[in-house]
């Protein structure tokens, strides 16, 4: 088969590597063969992946790296990692590229994250097409770009006066919504990095479908005028379980079976996000006055420093008894789609966000960083399917939450929204669909870089 195989390189994070991996899954599905070029820091776990080939390059970053949540110190960890790999995959990528042999299938493009934006050099010295993937939606990218522009007009950094009011150019969005960094000086390098090696590339691949945010494409071709494909959910064709970088702790699954249909609250704010002692213990405060069973993920590091769950009031456990589950990591998706699970509480990471509105499951939102905010925005707000926690966390707030979500009436109207949501999002992925016709055209856009390099 001529002109049918792709390279991938991830970010490694794992919200990152998850669609990556699913994305190589769908092109290998469509008949490309695959390779991953991948650092060695967060390593995919290759042996879940026999039907790939798998290239670690090395990366710079020490063995005992935590990525921190604070958004600045995760600007300099992209920006080290982007000037640390460029040539570690350079020669990888010219070996790949001079080592296929008579029989491997050519090289028809490489994919990589966004936000590997050193790769666009690379890839034009060897003159092979890239494509990117955004692995958030296309309003939380439009949101990240259009910020350099409210630097120059004045509106960021955030003043108090202009917290609330609408962006011009997104009014979907309050500023503080988007405001993410108080200096724009190394964040206006980094985006101008992205956005001019995104219009560089071939095309941009979005986790998300044109159902959700078809409003957003005429800008998004404003500004980028290079092919798009929203072709997502990812992980309705195939699940994020085997490119988690944590084990799942399966006795979840068993102490949801116990549970009433839809009275759970599931507590996960995903893989990099923090929060402070006292938050920590206004959350296990508010769970518990709930009087509604919760099933919390406390990942190690949830606090900075804390080891797991040492850090609860003497005899929470014991007074939640068995109402309350709380592990290191879970099967996420399986709870999603478990019957109990009424309400999961986010961090409103994209892959957390898309998991939950493809099972029908209303949110409270608690964004910390990034897209976080603007997804928190979308679903509290637009789609009107989850409650922002907007004040500072506390306990009767939490308790307040809960009931508005689990009891009250409004929970109910969140609930049939967020159903017919679902159904949308799950018919653009079958025949005649948008993502299924946008995922066509990706394989034809691939087939044709190839023939025209
Ligand atoms: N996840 C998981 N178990 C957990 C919490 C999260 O498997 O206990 C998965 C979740 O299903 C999602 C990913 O980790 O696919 C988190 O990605 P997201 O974009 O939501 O947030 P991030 O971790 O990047 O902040």
């Amino acid at each position: 088969m001529k002109g049918r195989g792709v390279i991938l390189f991830p970010m490694p994070f794992q919200g990152h590597i998850s669609p990556m991996l699913q994305l190589a899954n769908i092109l290998h599905e469509k008949g490309f063969s695959i390779s991953i070029i991948h650092t060695r820091f967060n390593s995919p776990n290759t042996a879940n992946y026999p039907h790939f080939r798998f290239y670690p390059i090395p990366d710079g970053v020490s063995e005992n790296y935590v990525i921190s949540s604070d958004p600045v110190r995760i600007l300099d960890f992209l920006k080290s990692l982007n000037s640390n790999c460029q040539t570690p995959f350079r020669d990888c990528l010219t070996e790949l590229i001079t080592t296929t042999s008579e029989d491997e299938d050519p090289i028809a493009c490489l994919v990589t994250d966004v936000l590997w934006y050193s790769t666009q050099a690379v890839a034009d010295d060897l003159k092979l097409p890239r494509v990117v993937l955004r692995t958030t939606n296309v309003s939380s990218f439009l949101a990240l770009v259009t910020m350099p522009s409210l630097f120059q007009k004045g509106y960021l950094p955030l003043q108090d006066s202009e917290a609330e009011n609408e962006v011009p150019e997104l009014p979907q969005f309050r500023f503080k919504d988007i405001s993410l960094f108080k200096d724009p000086g190394s964040f206006l390098e980094f985006i101008d990095a992205v956005v001019r090696e995104t219009k560089a590339s071939s095309g941009i691949i979005y986790n998300s479908c044109e159902d959700l945010e078809g409003e957003f494409l005429t800008k998004n071709s404003n500004y980028f005028p290079i092919p798009v494909f929203l072709i997502g959910p990812f992980h309705k064709c195939f699940p994020a379980s085997s490119s988690s970088l944590l084990p799942h702790d399966k006795t979840c699954i068993s102490w949801l079976d116990k549970q009433q249909p839809k009275s759970v609250i599931y507590v996960s704010f995903g893989s990099v996000a923090a929060i402070q002692e006292t938050e920590f213990l206004e959350v296990a405060w508010g769970l518990a006055n709930s009087k509604q069973p919760f099933l919390w993920v406390v990942r190690p590091g949830l606090v900075q420093g804390s080891k797991w769950r040492e850090l609860l009031p003497n005899g929470f456990l014991e007074m939640v008894g068995e109402r309350g589950h709380i592990v290191k990591w879970a099967p996420q998706q399986e709870v999603l789609l478990h019957p109990s699970t009424g309400a999961f509480w986010t961090h409103c990471g994209w892959n957390s966000t898309l998991e939950s509105l493809c099972e029908g499951v209303p949110m409270i939102c608690q964004p910390s960083f990034g897209d976080q905010m603007t997804d928190a925005r979308f679903i509290s707000h637009v789609w009107r399917v989850g409650i922002h926690l907007e004040s500072k966390i506390e306990r009767g707030e939490i308790e307040k939450a809960i009931r508005r979500l689990m009891v009250e009436p409004e929970g109910q109207e969140m609930r049939n929204r967020i159903k017919l949501l679902k159904q949308k999002m799950n018919l653009s992925l079958k025949p005649g669909g948008s993502s299924y016709k946008s995922l066509n055209n990706l394989v034809s856009h691939i087939l044709s870089l190839q023939s025209s390099k």
